[in-house]
Parts: C-alpha cells; structure tokens; sequence
C-alpha cells in the first residue's frame, strides 16, 4: 500500500484541499476477544462513520489482512494467541504499513513506550476512552504513519525522478551480494553515465535537462525486471542493479540494451533531443565490498566514454595486466584482481602438477533403495590452501577457458572409474552410471562429442554408463546450437541430466525440447519440504517434470524426513548427504559395492 491509498478515495472536493484531510470515514480492525468489550468500541465507532470488523484471535486478524483493505488495527494485549507486545510485532511484520493502535487494558506507562518503540503509532488504556478519544487517535495514526512513510520514501528516493537513491541502491547491492552466499548468482552493477547532457542543459534550460532525466530513468527502468533497481547518482549519472544476469553473456546484453534506449530520440517540447550512454559494469559472484564494485563499474564507465560510447566490462585480470611491471595495488580492487591472476596461474598448473581430485556422492534409485550410480565432483587439492570447493574455481575456470582441459580431465578420469566399479560388477547387475558436470563454456566447444567419445574409448567404458549433466540455465534460451550439441551427445549414447531444476528459467514448451532424459530437483526445494506450501511447489516441478516423461531426481537429501517426502511423492531417484556426502572413492566404496553386488 502507498501513503495515501490507506483511506477511502476522497471526492473531487476533498482533493482541492490535500493539505488538510478531512477523513471521512476508515476500515477499522478491532483485535479484541473480549466479545462485550468488542461491541462497546464498534458502538463508539459508528457515530464516528467507521467501519468496524471485530476478531478474537490475532490469527485471524491476520487472515483478515491478507484478504481486506483496512485502514487502521485496534489492538489489544492479552489476545489468547498473543501475549504483551507479541501482537504488535506480528501485525507489524504482516502489515508494515499499516497504523496500529494499542488498546489495552493496562495502564503503564512503560509498556505504552515500548508498544511505540514496536511500532505502533498511539496506546489507549481502556477504561479512558470514548468514542470520540478513540476515533481521533484512529484518524491520527492514520496521519502519523502516512507522514512517516513519506519520509521514510523522501530519504531513500531522488526528488526529481523518484527513483531510489544513492543509500537506497547499496543497501539493495550489499542485500544482492549477501544472497550469492545462499545461492550462486551473477550480480551485475552498471554505471550509467550520460553522453553530452551538460551541453543540453545549457541550451534548452534546466527544465528540459530536468524532463529528459525523467525520461531517462523511464527508458532504463524499462529494459530491467521488476526486481532490478535503477538509481540515481546525481547528475545525469544512474546505477544500475540486475541479479541473475546470467554471467557476462547475460550483462552485455542488458548493458547493450540500455544503451540502445537512452539513444533514441527524446522528445521535448517542440525538440527532438539525442543523447548517448556510457556504460561501466561490474559483475560480482561474492560478497565483495560495495564500494570496490561501484568503483570498478566507474573505471569501465570512464573507459566505455574513452572509447566514444557504449559499454566496456571492468575485467580486473585486465586491469593489472594493463599496469606495467609490479602492481603496486592502489586500491583493493587490483589486491583481489592480483590474487585471481595468481589463482589462474595456479589453476593452469594443477592439471600438471595433478593437484585436482574427483569426489563421489552416490545416487540412490527410489523407492527401492539400490544404488545405481554416482556423480563425480572435481576439487582442487591447493598445496598452500588447502582442499578448495568447485565454487572457488570453477567460474574462473570458465571465464580463462580453463575449464576445457580441466573438464576432459574430469570425463577420462570419471569413466576410468565406472570402469572399474563396472568390472567388480555381480554378473546380473547393472553396472553403476557415472555422472559429470558440464560447464557451459564446455557445450559450447565443437570438441565435445569427441572429447566424450575419447574418454570413454580410453576407459573402455560403455556409453550407456555415462550420464552429462547440464544446469537448466546453460540450455535456456540458448541458441539452436546447443540443441544441436545435446542431440550429438545422444547420439554417442549417453544419457542426459538437467541440473539445479527450477532454479532457471526455461519455459514448458522449451523443456520439451530438450533431449534429456532426467531432471535434478535442486536442492533449495527439498530443503524446504517441512512448509506445505514449498512441499506442493516441489510436487508441482515433480509433476513438470513425469509430464515430460523425465526421470526425477531429488538433490541434497539431509535428513529421513525429507527422504520420506520425496519418496512419498514419487520420486525416481535422490541423492545427498543422508546417504553420504561426495568423498573419495575409498569413502563411498562401501555403499558402491552394494550397487555392483545388485543389492
Ligand atoms: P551440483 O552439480 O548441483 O552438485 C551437488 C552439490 O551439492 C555438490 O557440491 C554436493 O557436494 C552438494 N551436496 C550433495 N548433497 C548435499 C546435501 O545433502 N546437502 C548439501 N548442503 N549439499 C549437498 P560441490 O561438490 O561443492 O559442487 C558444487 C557445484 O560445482 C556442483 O553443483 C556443480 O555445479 C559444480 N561442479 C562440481 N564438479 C564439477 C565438474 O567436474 N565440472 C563442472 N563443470 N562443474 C562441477
Ligand atoms: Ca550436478
Ligand atoms: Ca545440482
């Protein structure tokens, strides 16, 4: 709900005189469960022209919320379902917009500061009231809270185009950098600095300079999602926040778009105006500090201007390459960029040096509970770091093209291993099926097919034993191409596995279209199964998923409970770490045996 939009919409009359409302009348909610005192405030109201819904329970007081408009909450105490200052925080948390006033039966003065201090916005006792007490403090904490959210919108937005404001915008980054600790996600900021508009300004006036600011913004806000955010800076200077962009790929073409509307002509007054964008971005995949994304996306900003327009990418390896001799590391932005050259150097040699190792987590066929496979997950053993996670270096294995090699290493030495399992095999089994991941700089190789063909020739390994999986987000709204790559690998006999399913963004008709033979629900979906309702939006992706005759895969099985869900919903198959975490070949070697015996 907006400021102003809490009360009924005034008449043509009341609106030439904004400055000093006359209420007329307000939805009140009364929270109370004493049933006569209930009928004593809706009395008091009426005379007031006030619309009184009573509710004995703070939960319903909130199912009411969800469903009505209300204007202000008439709140008591002791509730059955909430005691003290319990009720305010709740409503607080469910309606934050909306005024709330205390009537309680206690006359304290520190539980009145305290009920404030949680947000309400007055504290009636009761045995002082009247209808003409209760009503005014209801039509001023109407006031109070309409008055307080303006403020709150002043101090977080550009008076000029409304838009959020330098604050508001590194509060919202540091929020989306945070959240790439939850989920892995590419942050892209992007610097927007206008082309000429100094020279507009001074001939067409302030105003004009004004009107195309505004239009500006408009233009941007257009070409981003709801959940970006376009921030003014100052001047004729915007930042740009987009989640999820899809790494560089992804960035550039958002940074191209931008540049491609503020381009076109504006229209001001009598004039056609034209100006251009400048556009830094920066990508961020951890929390790194705001203020080194800001700058860096400035630095590329300068350098796209320097260029004559449109928009460069900070690529920090470029950055102290760019330097000459020693970086001397004058901000902390080339410290990081020095240690990720140095991380790329290490990372060229560990395949020599053979300091990579394949892990193994295996996959448990449902309901039956046999075996059936494992999937091979690469770690880096660094000689000073220690044991380092795929998350650490696989992005930067893919943005130097090192992931190629690193990847043929990954699929000899996987399908090395089902060949061994395969040989120990109990004649009547089937022999175990091997999982690897695909980057997606990897599907984008002409090299595969034959890469995978060389692996398996190598191990002597039947195709049919391996199985490549591919994140949802690597196939969608991909070209024809990588259509064309999965039907080649089919082809070999391998099967195929979305991964990290319902985390992308494919449509139906597009998942159709992929030749893959299984999905892998994500594991932020089963770690959530307690809540019915993410237990039915993980039946729901389930069901997407037997619809396309798919078979179904649960991820990142912790616990019996969630064991149990999956395999009460019709799971095909579930892996994670209640049957074991990825190890090394000897840790999981027991529960492998079972899968060779056939048991
Ligand atoms: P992924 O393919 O989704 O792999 C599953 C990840 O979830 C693994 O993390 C695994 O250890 C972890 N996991 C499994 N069960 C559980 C569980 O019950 N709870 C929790 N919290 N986690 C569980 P890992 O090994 O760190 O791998 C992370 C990601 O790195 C993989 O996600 C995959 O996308 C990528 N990756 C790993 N190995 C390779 C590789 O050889 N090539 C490529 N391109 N990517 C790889
Ligand atoms: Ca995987
Ligand atoms: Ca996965």
């Amino acid at each position: 709900m907006e400021p102003g939009q809490a009360l009924a919409a005034p008449s043509p009359a009341e609106r030439t005189i904004e400055a000093e409302p006359r209420l007329t009348s307000a939805r009140v909610l009364l929270v109370e469960d004493d049933p006569g005192f209930a009928s004593l405030v809706e009395q008091m109201l009426r005379g007031a022209d006030m619309g009184v819904k009573s509710v004995g329970l703070l939960a319903a007081a909130r199912a009411h919320l969800r469903e009505a408009e209300v204007d202000c909450v008439l709140l008591d105490l002791s509730l059955p379902d909430a005691r003290w200052l319990e009720g305010v925080e709740a409503l607080r948390d469910a309606a934050p917009e909306l005024p709330l006033v205390v009537l309680s039966g206690l006359d304290d003065e520190t539980v009145a500061v305290q009920a404030v201090q949680r947000g309400a916005q007055d504290y009636l006792v009761k045995g002082h009231v009247n209808g003409h007490i209760v009503s005014r403090a209801i039509r001023y904490s109407i006031e109070r809270k309409r008055t307080e959210l303006a403020l709150a919108h002043l101090a977080h937005h550009d008076g000029l185009t409304g838009l959020p404001n330098r604050a508001l915008f590194i509060d919202r980054l540091e929020c989306a950098l945070a959240r790439t600790e939850r989920r892995p996600s590419c942050v892209a900021t992007m610097f927007v600095d206008l082309d000429r508009f100094k020279e507009v300004n001074d001939a067409l006036g302030h105003e004009a300079g004004d009107e195309l600011l505004c239009e500006i913004s408009r233009r941007i806000q257009s070409v981003l999602r709801p959940s970006d955010t376009v921030a003014r800076f100052g001047g004729d200077e915007f930042l740009v926040l987009a989640e999820h962009v899809g790494g560089e790929p992804g960035a550039t073409v958002l940074a191209s778009r931008i540049c491609d509307v503020v381009a076109q002509p504006v229209e001001i007054g009598e004039r056609e105006v034209l100006v251009t964008a400048s556009v830094g971005v920066a990508l961020a995949r951890s929390p790194l500090p705001v203020d080194d994304l800001i700058r860096d996306a400035d630095d590329a900003m300068y350098r796209a201007k320097q260029g004559g327009g449109g928009y460069e990418v900070y690529d920090e390896l470029k950055e102290v390459l760019r330097g000459t001799g020693a970086p001397d590391f004058a901000h902390a932005g080339q410290l990081r960029a020095f240690k990720r050259l140095e991380t790329a150097n290490d990372l060229r040699r560990a395949l020599e040096r053979e300091e990579l190792r394949l892990y193994y987590q295996p996959l448990v066929e449902l309901p039956s509970g046999r075996v059936t496979g494992a999937e091979a997950l690469l770690r880096w053993e660094h000689p000073e770091r220690g044991l380092v996670g795929p998350d650490d270096f696989i992005p930067l294995a893919e943005e130097t093209g090192l992931i190629v090699p690193i990847g043929q290493w990954v699929l000899e030495t996987a399908c090395r291993q089902a060949a061994r399992w395969s040989a120990t095999a109990h004649p009547g089994a089937d022999p175990p099926v091997v999982s690897v991941n695909l980057a997606p700089r990897q599907l984008a190789e002409p090299g595969l097919t034959d890469g995978v063909s060389k692996a398996l020739a190598l191990a002597g390994l039947p195709a049919a034993s391996l199985c490549l999986e591919l994140t949802e987000s690597t196939v969608a709204g991909r070209s024809d191409g990588v259509i064309e790559m999965l039907k080649a690998l089919k082809a070999i006999g391998v099967s195929l596995s979305l991964d990290d399913f319902g985390t992308g963004y494919s449509s139906l008709a597009a998942l159709d279209e992929y030749p893959v033979d299984a999905v892998k629900i994500d594991r932020s979906f089963v770690g959530r199964l307690d809540d019915p309702e993410r237990r039915d939006v993980f039946a729901a992706v389930l069901a997407v998923a037997h619809a396309l005759h798919l078979v179904a895969v649960a991820e990142g099985v912790e616990e019996p409970r969630q064991l149990s869900t999956v395999r009460r919903l019709g799971c095909d198959a579930a892996q994670g770490n209640l049957f074991a975490p990825a190890g090394p070949v000897k840790a999981i070697e027991p529960l492998m045996q079972r899968a060779v015996s056939g048991r």
